[in-house]
């Protein structure tokens, strides 16, 4: 680390963050409100995605459940349906649920601390610090992947951050850091900072304000912090449908079970090691199903669609089978399948695989 201790560090480094975010900042809706719930949709919403993927979700699920009781009294289902695109659902189910333990164990008031709002399901650190400061105007530092990486090229700390043990350090100084009269604009002003200014890949130091003081980049290492160490490579699965059709119908099934898309509709499913799938594997599977398919009604599988998650990718394909005959009540029982008309459908809560699918189809259009 730089031989320059926090203390010393503290004046130059929130005087410039607070002088250049007024002039930087851009304007979104989830900084025009001190409502600890519009604030709290909004890290939730933009936790692994993007501001400008995250904006009109934020404007949907505002528009939807303008109160923490509204989201409380929603179907999950059409939580998820709102959701749907965003990836990560746990977080949509998980913000439901917190949603409704506010109105249960709070009287429907998020608590006004870090440390009652760290005690709510769903909420980590780096989220009740960004409320409490926010909403309630409490120095306590946010730590997100933005606050990581100017931190460590600022001060040069060179920790891997992808250990766990990082984040004491990382807290530790930042906590010195933060602006004593005003903490949430410090807040949002070094996230914003770690954004637009001081990015990933080109960070702008030539109109950087911080550039004298910054130890990357009086070093020359701008490029290699902060340190972070891989992720180990995910694995890729191989998903096969089975796209069962009779008359103007599809038929779907809910997901269940400690994998990903819980509470999703897909397809019938099978999986299999290789990307290819045995002829008779297809045939073995209609057969437990007793779906009775015309053979010319059986059309070439579709070019697969690969999606990437966070630690696994899936590359589906998808085999069309137009049915003689509806299944039968055991077999939906047993696999959990239901018939759906298109509209139907277009409710249901999808992973998004399976609605780009539907919409290249024409079975779904939006
Ligand atoms: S000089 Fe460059 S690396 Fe250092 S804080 Fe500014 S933008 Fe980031």
């Amino acid at each position: 680390m730089i031989n320059t201790s926090p203390h010393q560090a503290h004046p130059f480094f929130a005087e410039a963050l607070l002088d250049w975010y007024p002039r930087h900042r851009r304007d979104l809706p989830w900084r025009h409100t001190q409502d600890p719930y519009a604030i709290w949709l909004s890290e939730i919403i933009l936790q692994q995605t993007r501001v400008q993927q995250g904006l009109p979700y934020y404007e949907r699920f505002l528009a939807a459940y303008p109160t923490v009781h509204d989201l409380a009294a929603a179907p999950e289902q059409e939580v998820l349906r709102l959701w749907q695109g965003l990836g990560y659902y746990s977080r949509a189910r998980n913000m439901r649920i917190t949603a409704q333990q506010v109105v249960n164990e709070y009287a429907g008031q998020f608590p006004g601390s870090y440390a009652g709002l760290v005690k709510l399901r769903g909420i980590g650190p780096y989220t009740a610090a960004a409320i409490a400061s926010f909403a309630f105007g409490e120095r306590v530092a946010v730590l997100d992947g933005n606050v990581y990486r100017v931190l460590a090229r600022v001060f040069g700390l060179t920790t891997d951050i992808a250990q766990p043990s990082a984040r004491k350090e990382f807290q530790h100084l930042a906590d010195q850091l933060i602006s004593v009269e005003e903490p949430a604009d410090y807040n949002q002003a070094i996230m914003e900072f770690g954004a637009i200014q001081c990015t990933p890949t080109n960070p702008d130091c030539l109109f950087c304000p911080v550039r004298e003081q910054c130890f990357a980049f009086q070093h020359g290492m701008v490029q290699q912090l902060p340190v972070k160490s891989k992720a180990k490579a995910g694995r890729t699965r191989y998903f096969h449908y089975l796209v069962l059709r009779y008359g103007g119908q599809v038929y779907l099934r809910k997901r269940t079970g400690k994998d990903i898309w819980h509470s999703l509709y897909d397809f019938y499913l099978t999986e299999t090691p290789e990307a290819a799938l045995p002829p008779q594997a297809l045939v073995t599977e209609l057969e437990a199903l007793g779906a009775q398919v015309a053979t010319n009604r059986v059309s070439e599988p579709a070019a697969a669609l690969r999606h990437a998650l966070s630690h696994q990718k899936v590359e589906a394909c998808f085999h069309e089978l137009w049915l003689d005959a509806p299944l039968a009540d055991d077999v939906l029982k047993q696999t959990g399948l239901e018939a759906y008309a298109a509209e139907q459908m277009d409710e249901l809560p999808k992973p998004v695989i399976i609605s780009n699918y539907l919409n290249k189809k024409g079975i779904l259009r939006n």
